[in-house]
């Protein structure tokens, strides 16, 4: 018999069925949702509307190669440019996170011709060559890495960045938040040095944002809270509710050439369909609004409820850090509570929900922490 290649599950738990927030097992228990399958169910689970396109689109066209015209690929890029406010951008399909990182620094590459990647400390860029050779986590590279080539700063630290970025550097890679290495928002003055700095030496600014974009913080992409413009925009995980999609906004001072970026699947119909429903579905509802205000009712109930040792993040992308380890708080929310959270290294509570979450489950969430953390603290 085969087996997989892996270490997973971590949990003995099989979802079965899934609406809005909340997940069913085998056995018909209910689970909330407060990760949304490590911040990819953007819209809700099982969405009507997301369902109804992807069904229709599976009974006309599911797919067909690049070679020829897919409209779907016109809509979704004028909606998601609409949408994010980047109307003037170009818009390039790929399947995932790491390969939108991917495209994105050969872009940078082709573009100025260098080969010197900025990229920081704790940072999280995918797991494909490229990608991991950004990444800061030694445990994830292979001795074929390719990061020969790349410096890791102290991440929002304004003087090394001042200091580092040079003629000579090709690209800078950021998370506008850290991700997994613990939900760090970059400041303000942190992105307008990086963008001040590529603009002096004509380095690109690509800022990854797979897990922080797509409405996540209540505005489409988190660094618009800092009003500047990168170069490059990553994106995957929101994007497509479920079905695989990534993307990277271009700038519109790069020009597309035959052959220079491609992908067999990338693009294609049902990806596309998955694509334009999410967009459709976010604009109809008020999904950045709502991420907003949710974002900022759960802040204000975790300060309420306390015991942390640090609260970060924006919207609904939020770490709540402990001075202890979290597993056994983990374990109890899901366990007892029947509720689904992330983590962001071993202190750190991760809440990726879904932007439709509602005050119901925002509450029940907070009065299983309330009832669990002081608890859990003493023993921890
Ligand atoms: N970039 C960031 C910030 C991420 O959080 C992730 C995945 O967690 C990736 C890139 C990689 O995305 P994917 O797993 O779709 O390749």
């Amino acid at each position: 018999m085969s087996q997989l290649f892996n270490v997973y599950p971590l949990y003995d738990i099989e979802p079965v069925k899934a609406q809005g927030s909340y997940l069913w097992d085998t056995h018909g228990t209910q689970y909330l949702d407060l990760y949304g399958g490590h911040a990819v169910i953007s819209v809700g689970h099982c969405h009507p509307y997301y369902v109804e396109m992807l069904t229709k689109q599976l009974n006309s066209i599911s797919f067909y190669s690049n070679s020829v015209k897919i409209s779907l690929q016109e809509e979704l890029a004028e909606k998601l440019g609409a949408l994010s406010g980047y109307p003037d951008y170009q818009l390039f399909l790929c399947n995932s996170g790491a390969e939108a990182n991917e495209n994105a620094l050969k872009l940078a590459s082709f573009h100025n011709g260098r080969t010197k990647i900025v990229a920081f400390k704790k940072g999280f860029h995918g797991r494909t060559s490229g990608a991991v050779a950004v990444t800061d986590n030694p445990s994830i590279v292979a001795p074929i890495n390719f990061n020969e080539h790349v410096s890791f700063l102290p991440f929002n630290d304004v003087e090394s960045a001042e200091a580092s970025i040079t003629d000579e550097t090709c690209a800078v890679i950021v998370e506008g938040i850290q991700g997994i290495g613990g939900i760090h928002v970059c400041t303000d003055e942190f992105l307008q040095t990086l963008r001040r700095k590529c603009d002096e030496t004509g380095a690109i600014l690509i800022l990854d944002s797979v897990q922080c974009g797509y409405g996540r913080t209540g505005k489409f992409f988190s660094h618009q809270f800092s009003g500047i413009h990168p170069d490059l925009m990553t994106m995957a995980k929101g994007m497509g509710n479920g079905f695989p999609i990534g993307g990277v906004l271009i700038s519109p001072k790069f020009k597309a050439s035959y052959g220079l970026l491609g992908t067999t699947f990338g693009g294609n119909h049902l990806a596309c369909a998955a694509g334009v429903a999410v967009l459709d579905i976010m604009k109809e509802e008020g999904l950045l609004e709502n991420a907003a205000q949710m974002g900022e009712y759960l802040f204000n109930g975790i300060r309420e409820v306390g015991g942390y040792k640090e609260l970060r993040g924006r919207g609904l992308m939020i770490g709540i850090e402990y001075g202890f380890p979290i597993k056994a708080l983990r374990d109890k929310l899901l366990f007892e509570h029947k509720m689904f959270t992330g983590v962001a290294g071993a202190n750190t509570i991760r809440l990726l929900p879904s932007l439709a979450i509602g005050k119901e489950e925002a509450d029940a969430f907070l009065e299983a922490l309330a009832a669990e953390v002081k608890q859990v603290s003493n023993v921890g």
